[in-house]
Protein backbone atom coordinates (compact mmCIF):
# COMPACT_ATOMS: atom_id res chain seq x y z
CA UNK A 1 0.00 0.00 0.00
CA UNK A 2 1.23 3.50 -0.88
CA UNK A 3 1.23 4.41 3.13
CA UNK A 4 3.61 2.33 3.77
CA UNK A 5 6.00 2.18 1.47
CA UNK A 6 5.72 6.12 2.39
CA UNK A 7 6.63 5.43 5.49
CA UNK A 8 9.41 2.59 5.15
CA UNK A 9 11.22 4.95 2.73
CA UNK A 10 11.09 7.92 4.74
CA UNK A 11 12.35 5.49 7.62
CA UNK A 12 14.97 4.15 5.82
CA UNK A 13 16.05 7.70 4.46
CA UNK A 14 16.27 9.43 7.79
CA UNK A 15 17.69 6.40 9.82
CA UNK A 16 14.97 7.42 12.23
CA UNK A 17 15.64 6.38 16.11
CA UNK A 18 12.90 3.98 16.01
CA UNK A 19 10.98 4.25 18.88
CA UNK A 20 8.06 2.29 19.15
CA UNK A 21 6.69 -0.54 16.61
CA UNK A 22 3.29 -1.17 17.13
CA UNK A 23 0.65 -3.35 15.35
CA UNK A 24 -1.27 -0.82 13.71
CA UNK A 25 -4.96 -0.11 15.13
CA UNK A 26 -6.66 -3.46 13.86
CA UNK A 27 -9.04 -0.45 11.64
CA UNK A 28 -6.21 0.94 10.09
CA UNK A 29 -5.17 -1.88 8.43
CA UNK A 30 -1.46 -1.05 8.00
CA UNK A 31 0.50 -3.45 9.15
CA UNK A 32 3.82 -2.07 10.48
CA UNK A 33 4.25 1.25 10.65
CA UNK A 34 6.85 3.39 12.38
CA UNK A 35 5.10 5.95 14.70
CA UNK A 36 7.31 8.74 16.13
CA UNK A 37 7.58 9.58 19.74
CA UNK A 38 8.37 12.63 22.16
CA UNK A 39 11.98 11.55 22.81
CA UNK A 40 12.64 11.11 19.08
CA UNK A 41 15.85 12.39 18.53
CA UNK A 42 15.20 14.21 15.51
CA UNK A 43 11.52 15.33 15.96
CA UNK A 44 9.58 13.69 13.30
CA UNK A 45 8.92 17.02 11.26
CA UNK A 46 12.27 17.71 10.96
CA UNK A 47 13.23 14.39 9.09
CA UNK A 48 14.29 14.73 5.56
CA UNK A 49 10.90 14.62 3.04
CA UNK A 50 10.51 13.72 -0.84
CA UNK A 51 11.04 16.90 -2.60
CA UNK A 52 7.91 19.00 -2.18
CA UNK A 53 8.41 20.69 -5.49
CA UNK A 54 5.08 20.90 -7.08
CA UNK A 55 4.60 21.47 -10.43
CA UNK A 56 2.56 24.33 -12.04
CA UNK A 57 1.49 21.96 -15.13
CA UNK A 58 -1.97 23.62 -15.80
CA UNK A 59 -4.71 21.02 -15.26
CA UNK A 60 -5.71 20.26 -18.89
CA UNK A 61 -9.45 22.92 -18.47
CA UNK A 62 -7.10 25.57 -17.87
CA UNK A 63 -7.04 27.95 -20.47
CA UNK A 64 -4.22 29.72 -21.74
CA UNK A 65 -4.97 34.24 -21.65
CA UNK A 66 -5.02 35.56 -25.01
CA UNK A 67 -3.06 38.45 -23.81
CA UNK A 68 0.28 37.19 -22.38
CA UNK A 69 2.19 39.36 -20.34
CA UNK A 70 5.66 39.21 -18.49
CA UNK A 71 5.02 39.60 -14.74
CA UNK A 72 7.40 40.73 -11.85
CA UNK A 73 5.70 40.06 -8.71
CA UNK A 74 8.23 42.05 -6.09
CA UNK A 75 7.48 41.01 -2.36
CA UNK A 76 8.58 40.58 1.50
CA UNK A 77 7.56 37.01 1.76
CA UNK A 78 6.90 33.76 -0.92
CA UNK A 79 5.97 30.32 0.63
CA UNK A 80 7.82 27.97 1.26
CA UNK A 81 10.95 29.47 1.52
CA UNK A 82 10.24 32.90 3.14
CA UNK A 83 6.90 32.56 4.33
CA UNK A 84 5.35 34.00 7.83
CA UNK A 85 1.87 33.88 6.88
CA UNK A 86 -0.60 34.32 4.58
CA UNK A 87 1.33 36.55 2.08
CA UNK A 88 3.41 34.08 1.36
CA UNK A 89 1.00 31.41 0.24
CA UNK A 90 -0.72 34.07 -1.82
CA UNK A 91 1.97 35.47 -3.45
CA UNK A 92 3.30 31.73 -4.48
CA UNK A 93 -0.35 30.98 -5.45
CA UNK A 94 -0.70 33.81 -8.05
CA UNK A 95 2.48 33.49 -9.45
CA UNK A 96 1.62 29.60 -9.94
CA UNK A 97 -1.91 30.40 -11.41
CA UNK A 98 -0.60 33.03 -14.06
CA UNK A 99 2.18 30.60 -14.89
CA UNK A 100 -0.19 27.80 -15.82
CA UNK A 101 -2.59 30.40 -17.81
CA UNK A 102 0.85 31.25 -20.22
CA UNK A 103 2.05 34.30 -18.26
CA UNK A 104 5.76 34.64 -17.77
CA UNK A 105 6.68 35.27 -14.24
CA UNK A 106 8.98 36.36 -11.81
CA UNK A 107 9.25 36.83 -8.09
CA UNK A 108 11.79 39.42 -6.58
CA UNK A 109 12.52 38.65 -3.19
CA UNK A 110 15.32 39.48 -0.19
CA UNK A 111 17.59 37.34 -0.03
CA UNK A 112 16.98 36.36 3.43
CA UNK A 113 19.73 34.59 5.04
CA UNK A 114 17.44 32.05 7.09
CA UNK A 115 16.51 31.02 3.45
CA UNK A 116 17.51 27.23 3.01
CA UNK A 117 19.39 27.46 -0.05
CA UNK A 118 18.84 23.52 -0.87
CA UNK A 119 15.08 24.21 -0.99
CA UNK A 120 15.91 26.43 -4.19
CA UNK A 121 16.60 24.86 -8.01
CA UNK A 122 19.12 25.73 -9.99
CA UNK A 123 20.55 28.36 -7.84
CA UNK A 124 23.43 31.21 -9.74
CA UNK A 125 24.38 34.49 -9.49
CA UNK A 126 23.52 36.04 -12.45
CA UNK A 127 24.07 39.85 -11.46
CA UNK A 128 26.28 41.31 -9.62
CA UNK A 129 25.83 45.56 -9.24
CA UNK A 130 25.27 49.11 -6.57
CA UNK A 131 22.29 50.12 -5.83
CA UNK A 132 21.93 53.40 -3.84
CA UNK A 133 21.28 53.74 0.14
CA UNK A 134 22.00 56.81 2.47
CA UNK A 135 24.36 58.48 0.42
CA UNK A 136 26.67 55.45 -0.93
CA UNK A 137 25.90 52.52 -3.81
CA UNK A 138 25.87 49.30 -1.67
CA UNK A 139 27.51 46.18 -3.66
CA UNK A 140 24.47 43.89 -4.12
CA UNK A 141 24.37 40.42 -5.96
CA UNK A 142 21.53 39.00 -7.66
CA UNK A 143 20.48 35.40 -7.98
CA UNK A 144 18.57 33.76 -10.15
CA UNK A 145 16.79 30.14 -8.74
CA UNK A 146 13.15 28.45 -8.83
CA UNK A 147 11.43 27.36 -5.84
CA UNK A 148 7.98 25.67 -6.40
CA UNK A 149 8.16 25.80 -10.36
CA UNK A 150 8.70 29.82 -10.40
CA UNK A 151 11.73 31.36 -11.51
CA UNK A 152 12.92 33.54 -8.65
CA UNK A 153 15.62 36.39 -8.36
CA UNK A 154 16.91 36.89 -4.78
CA UNK A 155 18.65 40.41 -3.96
CA UNK A 156 21.28 40.07 -1.66
CA UNK A 157 22.92 43.28 -0.49
CA UNK A 158 26.33 42.99 0.86
CA UNK A 159 25.39 45.30 4.02
CA UNK A 160 23.88 43.86 7.25
CA UNK A 161 19.86 44.25 5.61
CA UNK A 162 17.92 40.81 5.59
CA UNK A 163 20.32 38.90 8.03
CA UNK A 164 19.25 37.19 10.55
CA UNK A 165 17.08 34.22 11.86
CA UNK A 166 13.38 35.01 10.42
CA UNK A 167 12.02 36.68 7.62
CA UNK A 168 10.93 39.55 9.87
CA UNK A 169 12.73 41.38 13.14
CA UNK A 170 16.75 41.04 12.05
CA UNK A 171 18.57 43.69 14.04
CA UNK A 172 18.63 46.13 10.78
CA UNK A 173 16.12 48.62 10.29
CA UNK A 174 13.02 47.30 8.59
CA UNK A 175 11.67 50.11 6.96
CA UNK A 176 15.18 50.73 5.12
CA UNK A 177 15.90 47.48 4.60
CA UNK A 178 12.84 47.18 2.14
CA UNK A 179 13.44 51.20 0.62
CA UNK A 180 16.78 49.54 -0.80
CA UNK A 181 15.22 46.36 -1.95
CA UNK A 182 12.15 48.28 -3.81
CA UNK A 183 14.75 50.41 -5.44
CA UNK A 184 17.29 48.07 -5.57
CA UNK A 185 14.45 45.49 -7.85
CA UNK A 186 13.95 48.54 -9.98
CA UNK A 187 18.16 48.93 -10.27
CA UNK A 188 18.32 45.62 -11.20
CA UNK A 189 15.67 46.37 -14.10
CA UNK A 190 17.83 48.97 -15.09
CA UNK A 191 21.03 47.66 -15.30
CA UNK A 192 19.96 44.27 -16.76
CA UNK A 193 17.65 46.25 -19.57
CA UNK A 194 14.61 43.46 -18.12
CA UNK A 195 11.34 45.06 -18.77
CA UNK A 196 8.01 43.85 -17.63
CA UNK A 197 4.59 44.35 -18.32
CA UNK A 198 3.54 44.71 -15.20
CA UNK A 199 5.37 44.85 -11.63
CA UNK A 200 3.12 43.59 -9.17
CA UNK A 201 3.76 44.91 -5.84
CA UNK A 202 2.41 43.28 -2.55
CA UNK A 203 1.70 45.25 0.85
CA UNK A 204 4.15 48.15 2.47
CA UNK A 205 7.27 46.93 2.14
CA UNK A 206 7.17 47.80 -1.42
CA UNK A 207 4.91 50.48 -1.17
CA UNK A 208 7.82 53.15 -2.15
CA UNK A 209 8.48 51.58 -5.34
CA UNK A 210 5.81 52.94 -7.17
CA UNK A 211 7.34 56.52 -6.41
CA UNK A 212 10.55 55.33 -7.47
CA UNK A 213 9.68 54.44 -10.78
CA UNK A 214 7.46 57.22 -11.57
CA UNK A 215 9.72 59.64 -10.25
CA UNK A 216 12.86 58.32 -10.75
CA UNK A 217 13.56 55.33 -13.28
CA UNK A 218 10.94 56.23 -15.59
CA UNK A 219 13.39 59.30 -16.03
CA UNK A 220 16.48 56.75 -16.95
CA UNK A 221 15.64 53.51 -18.90
CA UNK A 222 12.39 51.77 -17.49
CA UNK A 223 9.56 52.95 -19.61
CA UNK A 224 7.27 49.91 -20.11
CA UNK A 225 5.91 48.67 -16.79
CA UNK A 226 2.92 49.36 -15.34
CA UNK A 227 2.82 48.92 -11.66
CA UNK A 228 -0.11 46.94 -9.58
CA UNK A 229 -0.47 47.48 -5.43
CA UNK A 230 -1.94 44.49 -3.94
CA UNK A 231 -3.12 45.29 -0.26
CA UNK A 232 -3.49 41.84 1.95
CA UNK A 233 -3.68 43.50 5.68
CA UNK A 234 -4.46 46.78 6.11
CA UNK A 235 -2.60 46.56 9.77
CA UNK A 236 0.58 47.54 8.46
CA UNK A 237 0.72 50.21 6.51
CA UNK A 238 4.87 51.53 6.73
CA UNK A 239 4.75 54.48 8.67
CA UNK A 240 8.16 56.63 7.56
CA UNK A 241 9.80 60.11 8.22
CA UNK A 242 10.44 62.21 5.70
CA UNK A 243 14.53 61.71 6.08
CA UNK A 244 13.90 57.71 6.00
CA UNK A 245 12.30 58.24 2.73
CA UNK A 246 14.67 60.47 1.59
CA UNK A 247 17.39 57.33 2.36
CA UNK A 248 16.66 55.71 -1.13
CA UNK A 249 17.31 58.66 -2.69
CA UNK A 250 13.72 60.63 -3.23
CA UNK A 251 13.43 63.73 -1.81
CA UNK A 252 11.42 62.71 1.49
CA UNK A 253 9.59 66.42 2.07
CA UNK A 254 8.25 66.26 -1.78
CA UNK A 255 5.92 63.49 -0.65
CA UNK A 256 4.66 65.05 2.46
CA UNK A 257 1.87 66.14 1.12
CA UNK A 258 -1.90 64.91 1.76
CA UNK A 259 -1.79 64.49 -2.42
CA UNK A 260 1.03 61.97 -1.86
CA UNK A 261 1.96 59.94 0.70
CA UNK A 262 1.70 62.11 3.87
CA UNK A 263 -1.18 59.89 6.54
CA UNK A 264 -4.24 61.76 6.38
CA UNK A 265 -4.46 60.68 10.28
CA UNK A 266 -0.96 61.96 11.08
CA UNK A 267 -2.43 65.77 10.23
CA UNK A 268 -1.64 68.06 12.74
CA UNK A 269 0.63 66.10 14.45
CA UNK A 270 4.32 67.33 14.99
CA UNK A 271 6.04 65.38 13.76
CA UNK A 272 3.58 64.40 10.52
CA UNK A 273 4.32 60.94 8.88
CA UNK A 274 4.37 59.24 5.85
CA UNK A 275 2.93 56.07 4.81
CA UNK A 276 4.26 53.78 2.41
CA UNK A 277 1.02 52.06 2.02
CA UNK A 278 -0.51 54.79 0.89
CA UNK A 279 2.24 56.71 -1.16
CA UNK A 280 1.95 52.96 -3.10
CA UNK A 281 -1.60 53.51 -3.44
CA UNK A 282 -1.06 57.07 -4.65
CA UNK A 283 1.45 56.39 -7.08
CA UNK A 284 0.30 52.78 -8.87
CA UNK A 285 -1.14 52.37 -11.53
CA UNK A 286 -3.93 50.31 -10.20
CA UNK A 287 -4.87 49.02 -6.95
CA UNK A 288 -6.50 45.76 -6.08
CA UNK A 289 -8.94 47.49 -3.64
CA UNK A 290 -11.79 45.60 -3.19
CA UNK A 291 -11.87 42.41 -1.44
CA UNK A 292 -10.99 39.39 -3.40
CA UNK A 293 -11.82 36.09 -1.52
CA UNK A 294 -8.27 33.99 -1.29
CA UNK A 295 -7.53 30.54 -3.00
CA UNK A 296 -5.17 27.88 -1.96
CA UNK A 297 -2.91 26.07 -4.30
CA UNK A 298 -5.11 22.54 -4.45
CA UNK A 299 -1.49 20.90 -6.02
CA UNK A 300 0.50 22.09 -3.11
CA UNK A 301 -2.05 21.49 -0.76
CA UNK A 302 -3.19 18.38 -1.71
CA UNK A 303 -4.21 15.21 0.89
CA UNK A 304 -4.31 13.14 -2.04
CA UNK A 305 0.03 13.64 -2.52
CA UNK A 306 1.54 15.96 0.28
CA UNK A 307 5.30 14.95 0.37
CA UNK A 308 4.66 15.82 4.30
CA UNK A 309 2.31 12.96 5.31
CA UNK A 310 2.68 9.87 6.43
CA UNK A 311 -0.75 8.68 4.80
CA UNK A 312 -2.39 10.11 2.12
CA UNK A 313 -5.93 10.49 1.66
CA UNK A 314 -8.72 11.91 -0.04
CA UNK A 315 -12.69 12.86 0.02
CA UNK A 316 -13.19 9.09 -1.29
CA UNK A 317 -10.73 7.42 0.58
CA UNK A 318 -10.14 9.04 3.66
CA UNK A 319 -8.58 6.11 5.82
CA UNK A 320 -5.19 8.19 5.35
CA UNK A 321 -6.61 10.50 8.28
CA UNK A 322 -7.16 8.62 10.87
CA UNK A 323 -3.10 7.18 10.24
CA UNK A 324 -1.98 11.65 10.10
CA UNK A 325 -3.88 11.78 13.89
CA UNK A 326 -2.82 8.44 15.28
CA UNK A 327 0.84 9.70 13.52
CA UNK A 328 0.86 13.26 15.61
CA UNK A 329 -1.10 11.95 18.63
CA UNK A 330 1.98 9.48 19.02
CA UNK A 331 4.42 11.76 18.07
CA UNK A 332 3.44 14.43 20.28
CA UNK A 333 2.37 12.19 23.26
CA UNK A 334 -0.97 12.86 23.32
CA UNK A 335 -3.73 10.35 24.31
CA UNK A 336 -4.21 7.74 21.25
CA UNK A 337 -6.83 5.43 22.33
CA UNK A 338 -10.25 6.10 21.94
CA UNK A 339 -11.91 8.44 19.34
CA UNK A 340 -11.99 12.11 20.69
CA UNK A 341 -11.85 15.05 18.88
CA UNK A 342 -8.78 16.80 18.14
CA UNK A 343 -8.76 20.96 17.55
CA UNK A 344 -5.47 22.46 15.22
CA UNK A 345 -4.91 26.25 15.20
CA UNK A 346 -2.34 27.12 13.21
CA UNK A 347 -1.29 31.12 12.88
CA UNK A 348 0.84 33.68 13.66
CA UNK A 349 0.09 35.12 17.57
CA UNK A 350 -0.83 38.40 17.42
CA UNK A 351 -4.00 40.34 18.30
CA UNK A 352 -5.82 39.93 14.95
CA UNK A 353 -6.12 36.73 15.47
CA UNK A 354 -8.16 36.44 18.36
CA UNK A 355 -5.39 35.54 21.31
CA UNK A 356 -7.60 35.19 24.55
CA UNK A 357 -9.97 33.15 22.45
CA UNK A 358 -7.36 30.71 21.30
CA UNK A 359 -6.26 30.85 25.10
CA UNK A 360 -9.84 30.13 26.07
CA UNK A 361 -10.21 27.35 23.26
CA UNK A 362 -7.31 25.23 24.71
CA UNK A 363 -9.37 24.85 28.54
CA UNK A 364 -12.47 24.85 26.62
CA UNK A 365 -11.46 21.38 24.40
CA UNK A 366 -9.98 20.16 27.40
CA UNK A 367 -12.82 20.20 29.62
CA UNK A 368 -15.03 19.03 26.90
CA UNK A 369 -12.64 15.60 27.06
CA UNK A 370 -11.27 16.80 23.30
CA UNK A 371 -7.72 17.88 22.31
CA UNK A 372 -5.82 20.68 21.04
CA UNK A 373 -2.73 21.47 19.07
CA UNK A 374 -1.61 25.37 18.57
CA UNK A 375 1.00 26.06 16.08
CA UNK A 376 1.92 29.09 16.57
CA UNK A 377 4.64 31.91 17.26
CA UNK A 378 4.50 35.66 18.18
CA UNK A 379 6.77 38.70 17.38
CA UNK A 380 5.49 40.03 20.16
CA UNK A 381 7.91 39.14 23.02
CA UNK A 382 5.81 39.21 25.96
CA UNK A 383 2.92 37.23 23.79
CA UNK A 384 5.48 34.54 23.56
CA UNK A 385 6.23 34.65 26.71
CA UNK A 386 2.48 34.37 27.91
CA UNK A 387 2.01 31.57 25.39
CA UNK A 388 5.10 29.79 27.03
CA UNK A 389 3.79 29.95 30.26
CA UNK A 390 1.14 28.16 28.80
CA UNK A 391 2.56 25.55 27.59
CA UNK A 392 4.86 25.41 30.73
CA UNK A 393 0.90 24.63 32.27
CA UNK A 394 -0.75 22.61 30.12
CA UNK A 395 1.84 20.58 27.98
CA UNK A 396 2.78 18.28 30.45
CA UNK A 397 -0.79 16.30 29.81
CA UNK A 398 -1.59 13.97 27.35
CA UNK A 399 -4.39 16.75 25.54
CA UNK A 400 -2.64 19.45 24.90
CA UNK A 401 -0.06 20.69 22.74
CA UNK A 402 1.20 24.12 22.80
CA UNK A 403 4.40 24.28 20.09
CA UNK A 404 5.58 28.24 19.69
CA UNK A 405 7.56 27.77 16.64
CA UNK A 406 7.14 27.65 13.03
CA UNK A 407 6.98 24.67 10.47
CA UNK A 408 5.92 24.49 7.25
CA UNK A 409 5.88 20.42 7.42
CA UNK A 410 4.23 19.97 10.61
CA UNK A 411 1.58 22.28 9.80
CA UNK A 412 1.14 20.29 7.09
CA UNK A 413 0.72 17.19 9.26
CA UNK A 414 -1.40 18.84 11.41
CA UNK A 415 -3.99 20.09 9.04
CA UNK A 416 -4.39 16.32 8.06
CA UNK A 417 -4.73 15.23 11.61
CA UNK A 418 -7.50 17.48 12.40
CA UNK A 419 -10.75 17.28 12.88
CA UNK A 420 -11.70 20.60 13.95
CA UNK A 421 -9.60 23.81 12.37
CA UNK A 422 -9.72 26.75 14.47
CA UNK A 423 -9.72 30.76 13.24
CA UNK A 424 -11.13 33.00 16.15
CA UNK A 425 -9.85 36.21 14.45
CA UNK A 426 -11.12 39.41 15.60
CA UNK A 427 -10.65 40.64 12.18
CA UNK A 428 -9.70 38.49 9.01
CA UNK A 429 -9.21 40.29 5.51
CA UNK A 430 -9.53 36.27 4.09
CA UNK A 431 -7.76 34.20 6.17
CA UNK A 432 -6.40 30.63 4.25
CA UNK A 433 -6.36 28.25 7.44
CA UNK A 434 -9.45 27.61 7.57
CA UNK A 435 -9.89 26.83 3.76
CA UNK A 436 -6.70 24.66 3.98
CA UNK A 437 -8.14 22.89 6.85
CA UNK A 438 -11.38 21.73 4.94
CA UNK A 439 -9.04 20.67 1.99
CA UNK A 440 -7.67 18.17 4.81
CA UNK A 441 -11.24 17.35 5.97
CA UNK A 442 -11.05 19.42 9.13
CA UNK A 443 -14.34 21.06 10.05
CA UNK A 444 -13.82 24.95 10.49
CA UNK A 445 -14.95 26.57 13.76
CA UNK A 446 -14.15 30.34 13.19
CA UNK A 447 -15.57 33.63 14.28
CA UNK A 448 -17.55 35.57 11.94
CA UNK A 449 -15.66 38.33 10.45
CA UNK A 450 -14.16 39.58 6.89
CA UNK A 451 -13.31 36.19 5.06
CA UNK A 452 -13.97 33.75 7.71
CA UNK A 453 -17.72 35.14 6.91
CA UNK A 454 -17.55 34.99 3.36
CA UNK A 455 -16.14 30.89 3.13
CA UNK A 456 -17.58 29.31 6.41
CA UNK A 457 -21.29 28.75 6.75
CA UNK A 458 -22.91 27.10 10.23
CA UNK A 459 -24.33 24.56 9.84
CA UNK A 460 -27.33 25.08 11.90
CA UNK A 461 -27.97 28.42 10.48
CA UNK A 462 -31.00 27.42 7.58
CA UNK A 463 -30.51 30.47 5.44
CA UNK A 464 -27.30 28.39 3.99
CA UNK A 465 -28.72 25.51 4.53
CA UNK A 466 -27.08 24.53 0.85
CA UNK A 467 -23.33 25.88 2.19
CA UNK A 468 -22.76 24.70 5.65
CA UNK A 469 -19.40 23.90 5.54
CA UNK A 470 -18.73 24.81 9.69
CA UNK A 471 -19.18 26.11 12.78
CA UNK A 472 -19.57 30.03 13.09
CA UNK A 473 -19.81 32.19 16.16
CA UNK A 474 -20.42 35.98 16.35
CA UNK A 475 -18.76 37.65 19.75
CA UNK A 476 -15.60 38.11 20.93
CA UNK A 477 -16.30 36.93 24.46
CA UNK A 478 -15.58 33.09 25.40
CA UNK A 479 -19.29 32.22 25.47
CA UNK A 480 -19.44 32.78 22.16
CA UNK A 481 -16.50 30.85 21.31
CA UNK A 482 -17.78 27.85 23.62
CA UNK A 483 -21.61 27.78 21.60
CA UNK A 484 -19.73 27.00 18.47
CA UNK A 485 -16.83 24.65 19.82
CA UNK A 486 -19.35 22.97 21.96
CA UNK A 487 -21.82 22.20 18.46
CA UNK A 488 -18.56 21.15 16.59
CA UNK A 489 -17.56 18.62 19.62
CA UNK A 490 -21.39 17.65 19.93
CA UNK A 491 -21.19 17.25 15.56
CA UNK A 492 -17.78 15.01 16.42
CA UNK A 493 -19.62 12.34 18.73
CA UNK A 494 -22.90 12.12 17.20
CA UNK A 495 -21.53 11.56 13.87
P1 LIG B 1 -2.23 35.62 7.97
O1 LIG B 1 -1.86 35.91 6.55
O2 LIG B 1 -2.91 36.75 8.66
O3 LIG B 1 -1.09 35.09 8.78
P2 LIG B 1 -3.80 33.41 6.84
O4 LIG B 1 -4.81 32.50 7.47
O5 LIG B 1 -4.21 34.12 5.59
O6 LIG B 1 -3.33 34.43 7.98
O7 LIG B 1 -2.49 32.59 6.46
C1 LIG B 1 -1.69 32.00 7.44
C2 LIG B 1 -0.76 31.00 6.76
O8 LIG B 1 0.41 30.85 7.55
C3 LIG B 1 -1.36 29.60 6.64
O9 LIG B 1 -0.78 28.94 5.53
C4 LIG B 1 -0.91 28.94 7.95
O10 LIG B 1 -0.89 27.53 7.85
C5 LIG B 1 0.50 29.51 8.06
N1 LIG B 1 1.06 29.58 9.42
C6 LIG B 1 0.77 30.47 10.40
N2 LIG B 1 1.50 30.23 11.50
C7 LIG B 1 2.28 29.16 11.23
C8 LIG B 1 3.27 28.42 11.97
N3 LIG B 1 3.58 28.75 13.22
N4 LIG B 1 3.87 27.38 11.36
C9 LIG B 1 3.54 27.05 10.08
N5 LIG B 1 2.63 27.70 9.33
C10 LIG B 1 2.01 28.75 9.90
Amino acid sequence: MPAIATMKSLAFMNKWVVTEKLGCPADFGFGELVWPTPGDEIPFWKNKFPSRDASPEAPAEIEKDSNLMHIIHITAEMAPIAKVGGLGDVVTGLARACLSRGHTVDIMLPFYECIQKQEISDLALITTYNSYHDGNWVATNAYHGVVSSIPVIFIEPSNQFFKGKNVYGGSYNELEAYLFFSRACLEWMQVTGVQPDIIHVHEWQIGALPLLYWDMYQSLSLKKPRIVLTIHNMEHYGECRQEQLSKCGLDGSIYASVEKAIDDRTIGHNPERLSLLKGGIVYSNAVVYFGILNGIDTVIWNPATDAFLPAKFHAQKPEGKKICKYYIQKGLGLKSEGTVPLVVCITRLVAQKGLHLITHAIKRAEELGGQMILLGNSPVHWVQKDFEDLANLHNKGTSTRILLMYSEELSHMLYAAADIVLVPSIYEPCGLAQMIGMRYGAVPVVRKTGGLADTVFDVDDPSNHEKANGFVFEGIDEGSLNWALDRAFRHFIDN
